[in-house]
């Protein structure tokens, strides 16, 4: 599948950004590649007229084939807003429709129709009054961590102070994405770990298994985090919003993105 459109207006009036410029289809141009998993690469691209955007936003992509046929997904920002650039990370879904165009198939200098930035509220800039002190407290499933890397990157690049944990729920040690850039993250202070569902590798303290109430404990001082950052597959956000609560966490300190229609890694 190609994309071919002009850059147009339609009428979806999703939530998000109240700029109408955010509801421009725009032109991307792919100017890198990186892989971040074995089965999975991050896409950056050039987009003359590019609004900005905010760590945890997403935008929208879409795929024009040549009979006029389109495709559209949703794919978080992978990186801190840097002037007309924005990099998505995609995870391959053997079996779907446009990860493995996305995933495969693009060349530097293709390019491909997107949209956003899109959602106000799955939003962590580091330095918010309302989060004080912290600890803030992030949770990803699979490829749900991308938005919390990027929210993590910019809590780096501002050197903000709050004390930051990310849990990291994968299937096996093939499934790490950004594993070099964790380890940096961790040699900076964040408290990282890493929570191994069915393959443990060697030397991982942890056994396999589900997310659970220990991987969400701070035990040092037993305190809460001020806000805790929830994404991934719906089964697995549904799973660590249920042991949040049984933890005795408040609904408004928590906040959601839920990708794809089902799964609990
Ligand atoms: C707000 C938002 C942000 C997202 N951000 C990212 C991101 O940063 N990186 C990323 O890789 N994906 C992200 N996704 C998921 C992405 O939009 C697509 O759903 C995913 O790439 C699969 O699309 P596809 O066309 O290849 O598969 P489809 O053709 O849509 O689906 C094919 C089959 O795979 C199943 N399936 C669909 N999605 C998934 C999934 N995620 N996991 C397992 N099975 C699935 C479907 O049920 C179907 O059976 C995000 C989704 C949302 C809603």
């Amino acid at each position: 599948m190609k994309s071919g459109t002009p850059v147009t207006e339609d009428n979806d009036q999703r939530g998000g950004p109240t700029r109408g410029s955010t509801r421009l289809w725009r032109k991307g141009t792919l100017i890198g590649l990186h892989s971040q998993s074995q089965h999975s690469r991050t896409l950056d691209l050039k987009v003359p007229g590019w609004p900005g955007h905010r760590p945890g936003q997403h935008i929208d992509v879409r795929l024009t084939a040549p009979d006029g046929y389109s495709a559209q997904r949703s794919y978080s920002l992978a990186a801190p807003v840097d002037g007309n650039s924005v990099s998505i990370t995609v995870d391959l879904v053997p079996s779907g429709e446009v990860s493995p165009y996305l995933y495969a198939v693009m060349e530097i200098c293709d390019e491909l129709d997107i949209r956003g930035p899109i959602g106000g509220w799955f939003v962590w800039e580091p330095g918010e009054p309302e989060i004080g002190d912290g600890p803030v407290m992030l949770i990803a499933g699979g490829s749900g961590v991308v938005p919390l890397v990027t929210m993590l990157r910019a809590w780096r690049q501002t050197g903000d102070q709050t004390p930051v944990i990310l849990a990291y729920s994968l299937r096996g040690p093939d499934d790490l994405m950004y594993g070099r850039e964790l380890n940096e993250l961790r040699a900076v202070g964040v408290d990282i770990r890493l929570i191994y569902t069915r393959t443990v590798p060697d030397a991982h303290r942890r056994v396999a298994g589900r997310l659970g109430l220990d991987d969400i404990a701070i035990p040092a001082t037993g305190q809460r985090a001020e806000r805790v950052y929830v994404c991934g597959p719906a089964g697995f956000v549904d799973h660590a919003t249920a042991l949040l609560c049984a933890a005795g966490y408040p609904d408004a300190a928590i906040r959601t993105e839920r990708f794809g229609p089902s799964g609990a890694d």
